[in-house]
């Protein structure tokens, strides 16, 4: 596919946009942007525009729903891409999850750690943090933090990266963001590789990496709004 062949240019433009800022904010930061890596989120958009993301240099995506990223994983398996799943993840759909996913962002218990168990290959994760008092949000509580990292190192088949949250709507994001830094920091002791941080979405992307984010989640920013679907 040629560059452009699909890529429409409000879609160009919008990801010329965000590259932009992610390279402003890390130099803030003091940072080397090529430590950043930018995820785009592509939940409930058509493969076409996975396709045109292609053409335009991206080659990470992010899904958060099994069946609709199984299937864009299935049909575009013939181009390069690195497939984040960052939804929940039901235990019973682990191991399908693993076949396609290349990072799993969103391991937040223990029996989720096992189902993911593997003896023939490892696959990249995250451990999910909550940052909120609602546990149906996903992620684990920072006080089971630690049990969890030992859980997810004793696994066989999962390289634990670092952490995943989601900043809550009713906290100053770069207040969050510190926090997952400094949890990032205290799992180091347990686990001195996981030392990435997946945090920052459209809207709070920029404080996300003044407080270090290696992994980035954007979606409607790059995407435009998401298809409402029935
Ligand atoms: C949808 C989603 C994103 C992207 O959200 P935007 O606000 O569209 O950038 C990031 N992370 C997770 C876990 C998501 O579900």
């Amino acid at each position: 596919m040629a560059r452009s062949d699909k890529a429409p240019a409000d879609l160009a433009t919008r990801l010329d946009t965000v590259r932009a800022g992610v390279t402003d904010a890390a130099r803030e930061a003091g940072r080397d942007v090529a430590g950043i890596t930018t995820i785009v989120v592509t939940k409930f958009h058509p493969l076409s525009l996975i396709e045109a993301l292609y053409t335009l240099g991206v080659r990470n995506v992010g899904e958060n729903r099994h069946q609709e990223a199984q299937s864009k994983a299935a049909q575009l398996a013939g181009l390069d891409l690195t497939w984040h799943f960052v939804g929940q993840v039901q235990g019973k759909k682990a191991r399908q999850v693993r076949a396609y996913a290349t990072v799993i962002h969103s391991v937040d218990r223990p029996s989720l750690a096992s189902a993911l168990a593997s003896d023939d290959s490892s696959i990249d994760c995250f451990i999910q943090i909550n940052l909120t008092d609602d546990a149906a949000r996903g992620g684990v509580d920072p006080v089971n933090l630690p049990a969890l990292v030992d859980t997810v190192l004793a696994t066989p088949g999962l390289r634990l990266l670092g952490l995943m949250a989601v900043a809550p709507l009713a906290t100053e994001p770069r207040r969050a963001f510190a926090h997952v830094r400094e949890l990032g920091e205290q799992i180091r002791t347990q686990a001195p590789s996981a030392t990435a941080l997946s945090m920052g979405m459209s809207q709070d992307y920029a404080a996300a990496v003044l407080e270090g984010a290696t992994h980035l989640r954007i979606g409607t920013a790059i995407t435009g709004n998401r298809p409402v679907l029935g």
